[in-house]
């Protein structure tokens, strides 16, 4: 579980304390914000993607390498219902890479940037002497919309819980949903503007993972419908007879990583009101409750009421 690179954050974050008028968000959330001025302020993201661990070269393209990384980084820009401004790109080349592949990466780094009107503003580039795998990094700046940048710390007791599209199986094919999937921030400001996100993030690590970051950094507990969870049409294949992977949907949406969908929790008024005047073609969909037992829980299909347990992406796992 990623409860590992949850205690390292908070490690980090412990070192130093930031001047929460300098920096209203620091470490631990999916972005930090950095005040300018008096009504002025930036906010700032990076992602690094390996080779062999967030994409493979038996399966990806460099075009799709390059749309990937930063749709990365401009989904955290929708965590937070931000607005992307502008990245930098640093890529360590494996040997034998030249101008024709960094050509093809650009062409799926402004595939993504032209789509969000984020600009490319620079970036680095450096090659291994020997046979090394290929990295590549994302930073990124937003700006605050109409609404205030939504942290993962704000869920309260009461609130619904609510997901965007559908979950699991993004990593499987022949979709690869991981390398082609759309950042939700069109999705991400138009809910801002109709009501007030208490909490959200994107769903990078799976499900369960996730919830449980925005309980644990809100103080609160969870209860999920299996039934409610929307699971995307790559997971529900996994259980058909051609499937050669034995895995159960339910358990892909849980905890499969990647989706990119955005968790947010919101008073149940204004998941009401969202629900009833939403008609953009992304499904919002009500999966439970935020409630006060600290416990993060779920109810089955023949509703008995069971710990959630959490088990998505680990990316410290040795
Ligand atoms: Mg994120």
């Amino acid at each position: 579980m990623s409860a590992n690179e949850d205690a390292i954050t908070n490690w980090f974050a412990g070192q130093r304390k930031l001047a929460k008028s300098d920096f209203p968000i620091g470490i631990g959330d999916d972005m930090a914000q950095i005040r300018l001025a008096k009504d002025t302020s930036v906010l700032i993201t990076t992602d690094i993607l390996l080779e062999g661990v967030h994409f493979d070269f038996a399966t990806a393209t460099l075009k799709q390498i390059g749309y990937k990384a930063m749709a990365v980084s401009i989904s955290d820009c929708a965590a937070m219902a931000t607005i992307p401004i502008a990245a930098v790109v640093s890529v360590g080349l494996p040997k034998g890479f030249g101008q024709r592949q960094l050509k093809q990466l650009h062409a799926g780094i402004i595939l993504a940037a032209d789509k969000f009107n984020c600009k490319l503003i620079g970036g680095d580039i450096a090659g291994w002497k020997t046979k090394k795998p290929f990295v590549i990094n994302v930073a990124m700046l937003s700006k605050p919309a109409a609404n205030k940048p939504v942290k993962r710390s704000g869920a309260k007791v009461g609130d619904c819980i609510c997901v965007t599209g559908s979950l699991g199986g993004s990593g499987e094919s022949p979709d690869y949903k991981h390398l082609t999937f759309e950042p939700r921030v069109k999705e991400a400001i138009e809910i801002a503007k109709m009501v007030t996100i208490n909490a959200m993030l994107d769903i990078s690590d799976g499900l369960s993972s996730d919830l449980n970051r925005i309980c644990r950094q809100s103080g609160v507990g969870a209860i999920i419908n299996a039934e409610d969870i929307p699971i995307s049409p790559q997971a529900v294949r996994l259980s058909s007879p051609q499937a050669k992977k034995n895995k159960e949907p339910l358990k892909a949406a849980l905890n499969d990583g990647e989706d990119f969908e955005l968790l947010f929790t919101l008073s149940t008024k204004d998941c009401e009101k969202l629900l009833k005047n939403w008609n953009n073609k992304t499904a919002i969909t009500k999966i439970g409750e935020i409630t006060n037992t600290n416990k993060m829980q779920i109810k089955t299909a023949d509703g008995k009421i069971k710990n959630l347990e959490i088990s998505g992406y680990d990316h410290l796992k040795i």
